[in-house]
């Protein structure tokens, strides 16, 4: 039962295959000839947007091409700029600080804790630098938003949330991405529903949705978003807010609404697959889980553990031997970004200084994916394989 001999050969790479009824939803659509956002009256995307809002609750959902693009169109609707400052996270990923440095504006990096979420008192620290936290819920760790939004609210910091890994989570029963005034979401291959590339954003802002619209490349035919607020305040934005195109297609909003109304039950499927491996890691000697707090009502789509204060060599050493038996780990602590482990001081363009206390977790972040096409028993499987390596190696060490 040691597992020694035993090999994973699933892919950490594959998604589920897209449901029937979305591919037909996208045939149709493609018969049809009309793809562009505004090539009818009240097309796949327009209800895709209805459909979002009402699934999370706001007033106002935009579909749009990224989960980049979100967040870029959400901090030009608050009206960050070349040379403005933002809070975010030092633990994310790329686009987070890609979409502040896109609009020319400069990130404060902010640390990370053992529970994999933004260090609330270095937010209270650094809470006069800026007027805009990019808060980013990086691999589903929600912070304590109670807290978060309390001094943000105190400091009157504007609060964006990067939902890219949090799409179906709560905090104490509040959908992630409704306490900010901004819920940005991705729908990338990788992310809770699949369409390949694209975006949600959401608000219960008037001002700042009909910015967010303009901004998405509306040609003036805002009045036929499904999701849209009074015309008033589109009055207030249209002459001053440039078009920069990024609007979802219908093609892929046909792909993601049969997606939507499973999301639940895909959230839960990818929460029992995280249990199973937590569970098969709880204990083991050198590594620990990571904390989830009962507030949190998480989506299991990624796992990460700790090998808190191991050399750079043995780290290297139980990737090396877990990859030789199928199981794929991401390690934030390379000397070099690879893939999609980035951290804040991969980002050159983007000023730091070092931040030692998180430093020390980054270093000892271990990172997995879960994609729907594991089974249970792979789980399992994944987890005995990563124990009986994680053991041998701290054993010998
Ligand atoms: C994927 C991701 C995004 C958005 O990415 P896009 O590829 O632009 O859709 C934002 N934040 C995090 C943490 C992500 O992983």
């Amino acid at each position: 039962m040691s597992g020694a001999r035993e090999i994973f050969s699933g892919s950490f790479t594959q998604q589920e295959p897209i449901p029937e009824e979305a591919i037909e939803a996208a045939v149709a659509v493609m018969r049809s000839g009309r793809l562009h956002r505004y090539n009818t009256e009240d097309g796949e995307v327009a209800a895709l947007e209805r459909e979002f809002a009402a699934y999370t609750g706001a007033k106002y959902a935009l579909a749009v091409a990224s989960g980049g693009y979100a967040m870029g169109a959400a901090l030009r609707a608050v009206g960050i700029g070349p040379g403005d400052r933002v809070l975010t996270n030092a633990f994310t990923l790329a686009p987070v600080p890609g979409a502040i440095a896109g609009v020319g504006a400069v990130p404060i990096f902010v640390g990370v804790t053992e529970a994999l979420t933004i260090d609330l008192d270095d937010l209270e620290a650094k809470a006069g630098e800026a007027r805009v936290l990019m808060l980013s819920h990086m691999r589903g760790h929600l912070a304590d938003m109670d807290r978060l939004m309390e001094i943000c609210e105190a400091a009157g910091i504007t609060v964006i949330e990067d939902c890219a890994h949090t799409m179906g989570a709560a905090w104490r029963g509040r959908m992630s991405g409704r306490d900010g005034l901004i819920g940005c979401y991705s729908v990338q291959t990788y992310k809770h529903m699949n369409a390949g590339e694209g975006g949600l954003l959401i608000t219960d802002d008037d001002d700042v949705a009909a910015r967010a619209i303009l901004l998405s490349g509306s040609y003036m035919l805002y009045a036929r978003h499904g999701t849209r607020p009074p015309e008033t305040a589109f009055a207030r934005a249209k002459y001053l807010t440039p078009n920069v195109s990024g609007r979802m297609d219908n093609l892929r909003a046909a792909i993601l609404r049969p997606q939507l109304r499973r999301l639940d039950a895909q959230c839960a499927a990818w929460t029992a697959r995280y249990r199973v491996v937590e569970k098969g890691l709880r204990g083991t000697p050198g590594l620990a889980v990571i904390k989830r707090p009962e507030e949190e009502t998480f989506v299991g789509s990624s796992i990460q553990f700790l090998l808190k204060d191991w050399s750079e060599a043995a780290v290297i050493e139980v990737l090396r031997r877990c990859a030789a038996r199928g199981v794929m780990l991401k390690w934030f602590g390379g000397a070099e970004p690879e893939g999609f482990t980035s951290r804040y001081d991969s980002w050159h363009y983007a000023p730091s200084t070092p931040m030692p206390a998180s430093d020390r977790i980054l270093r000892a972040i271990v990172d997995m994916r879960l994609p729907l096409t594991f089974s249970l028993d792979d789980c399992a499987l994944i987890a005995r394989i990563i124990r009986a390596e994680v053991g041998a190696v701290w054993q010998a060490a």
